[in-house]
């Protein structure tokens, strides 16, 4: 056993995060009570350098948990973007216990492993929203909850020690247009078990006001697309189900046909269909026909939106798609934002199509709303904090000005405490709050051409 062994006792219930806190990407929680630990998500990030053409995969350094993997009871998986489940396929063999997640999420996670290679955790165990699952020490609840990918879910997790409410990622949305609108009596009802601790979402705290709902980013791309008079390309998020049902609607109504252009697309709609999230679609067809088609009868939708090399956006703007080609006339609406970093690709993108008489309507250009982001806002934190009443709240999954403002808001509307750290930091949940820095080493695992994943090299200070 090794000497930095860290054991919560049976009065304990304590956060340890080591990704994902004092940043966006690569989250990788966990929680102790009675010498058991519980994980939630295991994800990655990417990191852009300008310097190469495709971006590096990076985990969270997991030794922490693999110095602690027999007292490890379960991992949990919240929903399926990459920043929360990315690294299961490649860390999951270091620490291999059963994981719990929802249908969607188990089903992109399965095709995730396929493709890259990786190990498809086993066993697998899958959960509805509502259900409830006893792992270890910890009874956890999956409260259905809205985002920008179906199937989310927070969680209400409870032992001998306390209980507390771990948010996930979240917006407040009543027409999600897939799964069911939020439900703030889910909310309201595990306040009433006075919860001693929130761990919240930060991403869009220091946005005011109130994130927009994909019925509106529906309406918005309806008016849009129905104005277009040649082909008209969306780009968009791959894992967006509600994005994608929105277009087979409006190819529909405008009597397009719709194509899917780029694998992670396929991907997710495939897994959307086999979960039964999403119907197969007769206005769907091959991108081998679509230039069999009059232009004004052509939808597609394609990745590629933050400009990536090899996308089926940059292939479209090259010129170089083998089952398509634009030209004048033809619109491409960015139904997206652009991540921070890929600001470069994504204006050489745009000028490449304005440059062929092509239109781009971005979400700053567009007359309406082509785009809505899938975190709350500083209104939508305040609702939480009111339904959830805890007495600390943790904030997470910022940066630490996000997570400063989420923490403000959450004093504002009720929280006696709020708690911001980084990773590696020990949260005291219960019996009393409380804050130890640095208990976990924290770093970086980068993954190399063959796939391989070693610590990534942290530059030593020049010697004077
Ligand atoms: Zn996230
Ligand atoms: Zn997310």
């Amino acid at each position: 056993m090794s000497a930095r062994m860290i054991t919560p006792g049976p009065k304990d219930l304590w956060f340890l995060p080591l990704g994902g806190c004092g940043e966006i990407g690569m989250n990788l929680n966990l929680y102790g009570h009675n010498g058991a630990w519980l994980m939630v998500d295991c994800g990655i990030t990417f990191e852009r350098d300008t310097h190469r053409i495709r971006p590096r995969v990076q985990t969270p350094d997991p030794q922490f948990i693999v110095e602690h993997k027999d007292a490890l009871a379960g991992i949990v998986l919240t929903h399926a973007h990459e920043d929360h489940i990315g690294a299961m396929p490649l860390l999951w063999e270091r620490f291999p216990v059963p994981v719990y997640t929802t249908p969607f999420t188990a089903e992109v996670l399965r095709r995730k492993a396929a493709g890259r290679g990786g190990k498809v955790p086993s066993p697998l165990i899958e959960c509805l929203p509502g259900e409830s699952q006893r792992i270890g020490p910890f009874d956890v609840r999956w409260l259905p909850i809205t985002h920008s990918t179906p199937d989310t879910c927070a969680l209400h997790i409870r032992c001998d020690a306390g209980n507390l409410l771990h948010t996930a990622d979240w917006k407040i949305d009543r027409a999600p247009q897939v799964g069911p609108g939020f439900d703030d009596a889910l909310f309201t009802a595990a306040g009433d078990s006075q919860l001693d601790a929130v761990i919240c979402d930060s991403t869009n705290a220091v946005v005011p006001g109130h994130s927009i709902s994909e019925s509106e980013v529906r309406d918005g791309l309806m008016k849009t697309v129905a104005a277009c008079e040649g082909r008209v390309v969306v780009a968009c998020f791959a894992s967006n189900i509600a994005r994608i049902h929105s277009l087979i609607n409006v190819a529909n109504k405008t009597k397009r046909y719709l194509s899917l252009l780029g694998r992670s697309l396929q991907t997710m709609h495939s897994a959307a269909l086999t979960v039964g999230l999403l119907e197969r679609s007769p206005r769907l067809i091959e991108a081998g026909h679509l230039g069999y088609l009059p232009r004004e009868e052509v939808l597609i939708v394609a990745t590629g939106s933050q400009g990536e090399h090899g996308a089926a956006l940059q292939r479209l703007a090259n010129g170089s798609h083998p089952q398509l080609e634009l030209e004048s006339g033809d619109t491409v609406i960015l139904s997206s934002r652009i991540i921070p970093g890929n600001e470069e690709p994504v204006e050489r993108l745009i000028k490449r199509f304005r440059d062929q008489g092509i239109t781009v309507i971005d979400s700053d250009s567009a007359v309406q709303t082509v785009h809505a982001s899938g975190h709350p806002c500083a209104d939508e934190l305040a609702f939480m904090y009111q339904w959830s009443r805890p007495r600390l709240a943790v904030p997470v999954h910022g940066e630490q000005r996000h997570m400063k403002a989420n923490a403000r808001i959450a004093r504002a509307n009720g929280a006696k405490m709020a708690l911001t750290g980084e990773n590696g930091d020990l949260f005291y949940l219960a019996p009393e709050p409380g804050l130890r820095r640095k208990v976990a080493r924290v770093g970086r695992l980068e993954q190399d051409e063959e796939g391989r994943l070693s610590p990534l090299a942290v530059p030593e200070l020049p010697t004077a």
